[in-house]
């Protein structure tokens, strides 16, 4: 079964204690769609300027990723650039050039109006309606989104809540759309405001899921080192996503499952820069690492 990921593809410049990249395969949609496509098909959907290379294509290519929503304008690809403190969950965004966004519409393939699972990744509110518009009765709906739309679009994303089937968004995150500083509280308000699930991740202290008369909190896998967490929020979206169309299943078993999953796939992502560790990893690799965030939080 398909998802269809609509958000950003970028080329990040990305800058670390340690090291420095440029141009580097970025954007929600992309470390959403690649998430996704380890349990299954997923369409993508966002744009791309004349800039962008060749091989990044091929590396979604090489996934299964379907990029028929891919937009080609003429212009820049949207660049991001950002730079991490010695402790990594502090991140600075030293400039955005939206270039080809600019103008960007997310129209869909006629064929994927029908598709049952849809994320919408990181991107302006309004382009998350505009997908939304378009689709004829998806069966789960995953919005993610960040504070500058919280500070800029408040009232678009608002009106995004009433439409979505779960919300993603990280602890500051509910705390600022709220004004509410207690999570379980918080979690509430943003229910009523629509969502039926909420995930309130917790960067390196893992995340909660809430719904009806459900409460499930996942730690996150212990890692040595971390080179990079760009884009883990992402991956952690887009494997979500991807294991629920998979299990073709959306009661709290499988939300629970899927939020595991999510984390697993955010935690390799962590362990390189760009797509660069997920370009090796197995199906194998992800349901081995499943079982140990199992073993870790399993007890008597
Ligand atoms: P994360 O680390 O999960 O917050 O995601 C980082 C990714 O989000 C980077 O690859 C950026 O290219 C992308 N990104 C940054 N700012 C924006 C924005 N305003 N809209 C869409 N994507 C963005």
């Amino acid at each position: 079964m398909s998802v269809l990921i609509v958000g950003s593809v970028a080329l990040d410049s990305v800058r670390t204690q340690h090291e420095a990249h440029e141009n580097l395969l970025g954007g929600s949609a992309s470390y959403a769609s690649v998430a996704a496509s380890f349990f299954g098909p997923a369409r993508m959907v966002g744009i791309v300027g004349e800039d962008f290379p060749g091989a990044y294509l091929d590396l979604f290519a090489g996934r299964g990723i379907d990029c028929a929503g891919l937009q080609r304008a003429r212009g820049k690809t949207f660049a991001w650039s950002g730079e991490y403190e010695t402790n990594m969950n502090n991140r600075r965004t030293l400039s955005v050039a939206l270039n080809v966004f600019e103008t960007f519409r997310p129209d869909l393939p006629p064929a994927w109006r029908d598709t049952e699972f849809v994320l919408l990744a990181n991107i302006a509110p309004v382009l998350q309606h505009h997908v939304l518009d378009q689709m004829r009765r998806p069966r789960f709906v995953v919005a993610d989104t960040m504070d500058l739309w919280i500070q800029t679009t408040r009232d678009d994303l608002v009106g995004l809540l009433r439409r979505v089937d779960m919300l993603i968004l990280n602890d500051s995150e509910a705390r600022e759309l709220t004004g509410i500083d207690s999570l379980p509280r918080a979690a509430a308000a943003l229910r009523a405001m629509g969502p039926a699930w909420l995930a309130i991740k917790k960067g390196e202290h893992g995340c909660l899921l809430f719904g009806d008369d459900e409460f499930f909190t996942a730690g996150a896998f212990p890692l040595e080192e971390v080179k990079d967490p760009t884009g883990c929020g992402d991956c952690f979206a887009g494997g979500l996503i991807g294991h629920l169309a998979a299990s073709r299943a959306t009661d709290a078993a499988a939300l629970r499952r899927a939020v595991v999953y999510g984390s697993v796939i955010a935690s390799f992502n962590a362990e390189s820069f760009s797509l660069r560790r997920l370009e090796g990893l197995t199906r194998a690799d992800v349901d081995a690492r499943f079982e140990a965030f199992r073993r870790f939080s399993r007890f008597e």
